[in-house]
């Protein structure tokens, strides 16, 4: 197959170990750039055209899509969706999975647990915004924030009074939630391809540190999920209609509450902590599924 791995960087850890696994399973694979590419369209005949040359060549496409480039990027994997080429996650599905309150919406309609979640057109009645969670502390995260960043626990009201204020005169909509203390700074990350959990770790933030993030300086380890923390993972990436993501789980005392949803999961913490060779998962996947 000639497979396409749309990516801004060939020298990513997650973009070497595709290119090593398809390569190894007799595949062409090609990293592309896709803010390099042009979208040509026209009835009935929707085209890319990159660097010097149309790409009408390609059998399925892995989408490695950064936050910062939300748009076009989806925009490219959307085009090769109206050129029938088999794409790993859809470009509709990565759009949803950005915004944290459409995600949740859906998830909750799923049936997922979750930390109880808050979200407002700024209000200036404080009190009864964290009486919907339960009162301080909370923790107070943007909408398309990643990495950790844009995540803040607030401790008393006065604090959280004044980071809702800070991000509402900077524009930027957050959510209000439910604040998991016992789950003490650590999270699970599982990896999801085709369906099915091939990979799990718990990650810890560094001493002091809320936020588990591993850029945010956190370590990781192989764990072994429980049936509900599995049944969490896999519900929320069939909810998502994402066939391969990252599903983060906080540990609390009333069972496994789902965090958030990653589309492009990297996978250097993941198979590190667990050994497991998940970019391969990834392109058998997609020869299994690429008709
Ligand atoms: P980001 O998209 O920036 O990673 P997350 O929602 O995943 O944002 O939050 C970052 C980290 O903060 C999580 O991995 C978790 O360790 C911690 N965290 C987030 N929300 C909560 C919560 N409600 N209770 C306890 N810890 C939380
Ligand atoms: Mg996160």
């Amino acid at each position: 197959m000639n497979i396409v791995i749309l990516s801004r960087n060939t020298n990513l850890y997650s973009t070497e170990r595709l290119i090593e696994e398809g390569e190894k399973r007799g595949h062409q694979i090609e990293v592309i750039d896709p803010l390099k590419c042009d979208l040509i369209i026209e009835k009935e005949k929707p085209t890319i055209f990159y660097k010097d040359r149309y790409l009408d060549y390609v059998d399925a496409i892995i989408p490695r899509i950064g936050a910062s480039v939300t748009f076009f990027g989806c925009a490219v994997v959307r085009q090769f969706e109206m050129m029938n080429v088999f794409t790993s996650v859809t470009s509709d599905a990565i759009i949803r999975s950005r915004d944290k309150l459409r995600s949740f919406q859906r998830l909750s309609k799923a049936g997922i647990g979750m930390p109880k979640t808050v979200f407002t057109n700024y209000s200036r009645d404080i009190e009864k915004v964290l009486s919907h969670v339960g009162g301080t502390p909370v923790i107070i995260k943007l909408l398309e924030g990643t990495q950790g960043l844009g995540v803040v626990l607030a401790e008393t009201k006065n604090a959280a009074e004044s980071v809702l204020e800070a991000f509402n005169g900077l524009q930027a909509r957050a959510l209000v939630q439910e604040f998991i203390a016992e789950a003490k700074g650590a999270d699970i990350r599982a990896l999801v391809v085709d369906g099915h959990v091939v990979g799990a770790m718990k990650r810890q933030g560094k001493e002091g540190e809320f936020r588990s993030n591993l850029h945010r300086g956190g370590s990781a380890e192989i764990i072994k999920l429980n049936e509900a923390e599995i049944k969490v993972a896999m519900n929320a990436a069939r909810a998502l209609k994402l066939p391969v993501c990252g599903v983060d789980i906080l540990q609390s005392a009333r069972g496994p509450l789902l965090l958030e949803v990653n589309s492009t999961p990297g996978l250097e913490g993941i198979e590190k902590a667990t050994g497991k060779n998940i970019a391969k998962s990834i392109i058998t996947y997609i020869e299994r599924n690429k008709h």
